[in-house]
């Protein structure tokens, strides 16, 4: 029996992952062990497909036939126009008056809403004249397309939905019901096992083996460092504590109360319960929105503490001993995410974390959204105990500094440390569902690195300015501090409109308030924005994060560089997320990536990387 069922070079229809469309592919190679074909599509795209996934040509061509002869539209010499014209963009001579516009403004509006970018129809096969290869920048201002839907006959407006892919949610819908009944494409049900992970990240099994230990072992030589009175490098190594006193059982106990009252937070039925973006097997997952509610439930917590003489200096009293708490915490959910990973359905793991070896899973994470019946444990670590105890960290230690250093208002370093982390933190937890397209949520597992990141290196080593400035006071003058502040706003707005700019087109790409920005279309459906933010640098939301990094470490001055440590440390962490980024980008949208890479040349540092 042959094991495999079509040979390299051969043109196929090969079904786009997560989908039930399928595209014009050839075969370029077969992996036997992992029975996987991979193709090519006709923009560049590689792609690993299970046999189940590829269907022969000939099956295709009764509806090839068919659909070529039901649209007569598509015979007519617009086609060729549209194709490279944007879907928005009125023709010559059709631009509707603003009277028109305001007439119709309800309906348009409605429709608008309901209007999406979707991938295009199978039968149009068009990969070559739309996906990946675009022959022109396309402007996001789909009202035009939203008004003729309404003017002109149907197979005209059918001309236009197919050919752009816009069309309203609701009618694709209806339009998938037709196909699935008609049984003109086999439909089969969309589940898929994610491939095995053949490309390992962070040095594969032996980097990942390292830097398990590597991580907690740079954690405790920060802490170490900032507790001297000379932090110098020179100054390595640290005097090392008595190992007993690493532990204390009453401080894993605070600890564990912290980590059942966010999860108590997160249980709470407040706030609206959203959908996460398509899994592989075609599910949505649903996530509560509450990480604010959080907050301001923890503040009013940490209030009422402090009203009632609560010392929250204990924080910095027993720092060392918290930071162990939560690594030891971290390190034991790990092994109970990776033995509980063993027993998850093949189509619940991580593209990721996905490679067979046991380290390097572990450390990636091997199941992609492990969840206790509604609990989304790496969902819930991702915001809640590490983000909100950062700040309530930094709280401490700005206590911690008037008691110590017998202050009646802490200094300014202090206040500007504690405001730019507080404004970071309460940024992200308001636009809490921005994390459900990232990829820590949507690629990457939930194993050692986002555990261990989550709980341990977030709340105590980004902390580690205003833990140095307790021990370590430092004066700034109040033109010094005005430029930092300047500085952090600068690479807030930088961050936070970059960041709402992609989100808010990734969510409605027809969004009128949007029109103004130009995008590349891809394979996929998705736009690539080549104008706005994202056509300055290519992550312009990791420039203004850098900018603010380096606010907020100038606060500590100048005389050692250990504050420094989180912007050296983050501009690292940025660059290296970057390329990973861009190596999935560049699998996901093929060409159409390459051609956003020639016109935004810039990766983060613009002139300069
Ligand atoms: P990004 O928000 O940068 O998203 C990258 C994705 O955006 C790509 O995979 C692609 O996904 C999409 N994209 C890329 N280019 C374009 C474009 N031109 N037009 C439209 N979409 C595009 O991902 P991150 O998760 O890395 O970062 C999120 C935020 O979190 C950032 O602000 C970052 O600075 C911050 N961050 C903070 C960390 C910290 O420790 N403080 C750590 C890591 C990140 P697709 O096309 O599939 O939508």
């Amino acid at each position: 029996m042959p094991s495999r069922k079509f040979a390299d070079g051969e043109v196929v229809m090969g079904r786009w992952p997560g989908s039930v469309l399928y595209y014009e592919v050839q075969v370029a190679s077969y992996d036997d062990v992992a029975h996987l074909y991979t193709v090519k599509y006709k923009d560049g795209t590689e792609l690993a497909l299970k046999e189940s996934d590829i269907r022969t040509l000939s099956s295709f061509k009764h509806r090839k036939s068919q659909s070529s002869s039901s649209s007569p539209s598509r015979r007519s010499s617009s086609r060729s126009r549209s194709r490279s014209r944007s879907p928005g963009r009125p023709a010559k001579g059709r631009r509707r008056s603003s009277s028109q516009s305001r007439e119709h403004k309800e309906d348009k509006k409605k429709t608008v809403q309901e209007t999406n970018l979707v991938p295009l129809k199978p039968s149009e096969n068009n990969t070559r004249s739309y996906n990946g290869e675009p022959e022109s920048t396309e402007r996001n201002d789909t009202s035009f397309i939203a008004l003729e839907q309404k003017f002109k006959p149907d197979l005209d407006i059918e001309r236009v939905l197919e050919h752009y892919s816009l069309r309203p949610r609701k009618e694709e819908k209806k339009r998938e019901e037709i196909y699935s009944e008609k049984k003109i494409f086999e439909t089969m049900k969309t589940e898929k096992a994610p491939p095995k992970t053949k490309e390992l990240e962070f040095g594969g099994r032996i980097g990942t083996f390292m830097l398990i230990f590597f991580l907690p072992a740079t954690v405790f030589y920060l802490l170490l460092m900032c507790k001297q009175d000379d932090p110098s490098i020179m100054n390595f190594p640290p005097p090392l504590p008595a190992l007993e006193s690493l532990w204390e059982t009453r401080v894993f106990g605070v600890f564990l109360l912290w980590f059942a009252l966010q999860a108590l937070f997160y249980l709470l039925p407040i706030g609206k319960v959203v959908e996460g973006l398509p899994l592989s097997s075609g599910k949505k997952l649903h996530y509560r929105i509450n990480g604010f509610y959080a907050f301001i439930l923890t503040a009013a917590a940490i209030g009422a503490l402090l009203y009632f003489q609560f010392e929250l200096h204990y924080l910095y009293d027993h720092f060392m001993q918290f930071a162990v708490s939560a690594a030891a915490f971290s390190m034991g959910l790990s092994i109970f995410l990776y033995i509980r990973s063993l027993k998850a359905p093949e189509e619940e793991l991580a593209p990721s974390g996905n490679s067979g070896y046991l380290v390097y899973d572990f450390f990636i994470g091997h199941e992609l959204n492990p969840r206790i019946g509604s609990f989304d444990l790496k969902y819930f670590c991702e915001l809640r105990p590490g983000l909100i105890g950062w700040v309530v960290i930094n709280l401490a230690m700005l206590l911690a500094e008037m008691k110590i250093h017998n202050l009646s208002m802490p200094s300014l370093s202090m206040i500007l440390v504690n405001s730019f982390q507080l404004l970071y933190v309460v940024d992200a937890l308001w636009n809490e569902e921005a994390v459900l397209t990232t990829m820590d949520i949507t690629h990457d597992g939930f194993g050692f690195m986002l555990a261990f990141g989550d709980l341990v290196w977030v709340p105590f080593v980004y902390s580690l300015q205003a833990f140095y400035l307790v021990g370590h006071p430092t004066t700034i003058s109040w033109p010094v501090a005005a430029a930092i502040t300047i500085l952090n706003c600068i690479g807030y707005y930088i961050f936070r409109s970059a960041n709402s700019q992609k989100n808010n087109f990734r969510r409605n790409p027809a969004d009128p308030k949007l029109a103004y920005l130009k995008f590349i279309p891809t394979a996929t459906g998705k736009g690539l924005l080549v104008t706005g933010w994202w056509g300055f640098v290519r992550h312009p939301n990791y420039l203004g994060d850098i900018i603010m990094a380096l606010a907020w470490s100038l606060p500590c001055g100048f005389n050692h560089i250990l504050p420094y440590f989180y912007v050296i440390y983050f501009i690292c962490l940025l660059v290296h997320r970057e390329a990973r980024d861009e190596h999935h980008c560049k699998q996901k949208y093929g060409l159409a990536w390459e051609k956003y890479c020639q016109r935004v040349p810039y990766r983060i540092f613009p002139y300069i990387y």
